[in-house]
């Protein structure tokens, strides 16, 4: 099994490298060859824990790591978990099914790919006795979870990049109180899209790259994606048998990048009834899949600051699958994006449905799902319930813990959820690193740092 680049301009890697490279040096991303298929591997899938599931999946894209190692990983990654299901499957009525993917130490879906991450880098050092350079951009939830990935990990110094006041506050103390001094939280003017930009800057300088083994852990990581797919099969695995080819995966979207990890699965032969990208009020993937346009906008603040993104990194994946993996024409699309030029597709891809929710209307949906189902649901979730299917199953992604954004839930349902792991963060001293939203400056702090 080996890696190409969305551009082609990059020779194949393997899953080792291509999860230490993170970004390609050509600017693209890092795709699989070949996709396996999985159709005559699902039956027997069904009977594994989690952890096992994740491990007999990803032995199938790392092939260089044993099936032995691969276990104790994934064992190790999910140990963490409150919920011994690791990705609960629950049921709110006959046609609605939230798979809960928040019951990882930082609360939020992002857990299932960084502890990992975490611990593939960490076997990275072992092997090559390099120290690495771990940088990223955050709206949130990414930095926080990629922190608790790496935290106190010999040989890896995180660096994470995010837009100051921009973030919730829980999510920064998440970021900012974890003690180790291995961690670096650096607020940066702006939004998101300008901390990405910094952190792509640095990563377009080959020489800062090598010079301190620089490696990505933003959306991009090919091996995020591919964690992000075992939570699909297994909950495709406990829906009544009778649902499955039918049923629609509702993913609250941001990046792009949990989504497309259903859609990938949905490839390999796990038969289902399509994808509905749940976005928020920056809804530059719903346009695209209404009418075929993608043309970015302005960042606007939400209640679900993960999904505000207008720049959504990992839907260069889905172009190149979508030009039949013409990778000219994916590097001369994205040339024409980085110009924030309109582009424009025929739409030819009906398993994606979309939805937007305005800001507004966020609150209501939090207290009618709660007057419903007597369920609590975080803004982000909020964002999948809207235009349910009427005709079959709809599987929510659940991305967060209500907890994580105590003040829009407690304003929705009356009272205020609480998590024991964020009040133990309440009384942290909070400790930042501002920087300017530049290369030049980021990467001099990195320099200093190693
Ligand atoms: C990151 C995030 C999203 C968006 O996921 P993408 O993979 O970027 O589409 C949605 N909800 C929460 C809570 C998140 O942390």
């Amino acid at each position: 099994m080996l890696y190409i680049s969305t551009r082609g301009q990059t020779r194949p890697h393997t899953f080792t490298e291509a999860v230490e490279a993170g970004l390609a040096a050509d600017g693209g991303l890092f795709l699989p060859e070949k996709l396996p298929c999985l159709q005559d591997r699902l039956p027997a899938w069904a009977a594994l824990g989690y952890a096992e599931l994740a491990a007999e999946f990803l032995s199938l894209f790392g092939p260089e790591i044993s099936r032995e190692e691969w276990g104790t990983l994934t064992a190790e990654a999910y140990r963490r978990f409150d919920s011994p299901d690791v990705a609960p499957l629950r049921k709110l009525d006959d046609r609605t099914y939230v798979l809960e993917l928040w019951h990882g130490p930082t609360l939020a879906f992002k857990d299932f790919a960084l502890q990992l991450l975490g611990l593939l880098y960490k076997r990275q050092v072992r092997l090559t006795g390099k120290r690495l350079a771990v940088l990223g951009a955050t709206s949130g939830d990414t930095g926080s979870a990629a922190i608790h990935g790496c935290m106190g990990q010999e040989g890896i110094q995180i660096f994470i990049l995010y837009p100051n006041g921009r973030v919730a506050p829980l999510q920064e103390r998440q970021m900012a109180c974890t003690g180790a001094d291995n961690v670096f939280a650096m607020p940066v003017p702006g939004t998101f899209d300008d901390a990405q930009r910094v952190v792509k800057d640095c990563f377009g300088d080959a020489a800062f790259v090598q010079e301190v083994n620089l490696s990505a852990v933003n959306s991009i990581n090919i091996a995020r994606v591919l964690a992000q797919c075992v939570y699909y099969v297994w909950a495709w695995l406990r829906l009544p048998e009778q649902a499955r080819a039918t049923a629609e995966f509702v993913v609250p979207t941001g990046n792009f990048g949990n989504v497309l990890a259903g859609w990938l699965c949905q490839q390999m032969g796990m038969k289902c009834g399509g994808f509905r990208v749940a976005t928020n009020q920056n809804d530059i993937l719903h346009r695209f899949f209404t009418s075929g346009d993608y043309q970015q906008g302005e960042v606007k603040p939400s209640h679900a600051p993960s999904m505000d993104i207008q720049a959504a990194s990992n839907f260069e994946r889905y172009l190149y699958y979508m030009l039949k993996g013409d990778q000219g024409r994916v590097r001369e699309v994205m040339q024409c994006m980085k110009r924030s030029e309109r582009v424009t597709f025929p739409r030819t891809d009906s398993t994606f449905r979309s939805s937007r929710m305005g800001d507004d209307e966020i609150p209501g949906v939090i207290a009618r799902v709660w007057n419903e189902h007597g369920y609590v649901i975080d803004p982000h979730t909020a964002c999948a319930f809207t235009d349910m299917a009427a005709d079959r199953v709809s599987v929510v992604l659940s991305t967060a813990s209500p907890a994580k954004f105590p003040e829009v839930v407690q304003a929705a349902t009356g009272s205020e959820p609480l998590h024991p792991t964020l009040e133990a963060l309440k009384s942290k001293p909070l400790q930042t690193h501002p920087q300017e939203a530049s290369d030049s400056a980021v990467k001099a702090f990195i320099r200093a740092k190693q």
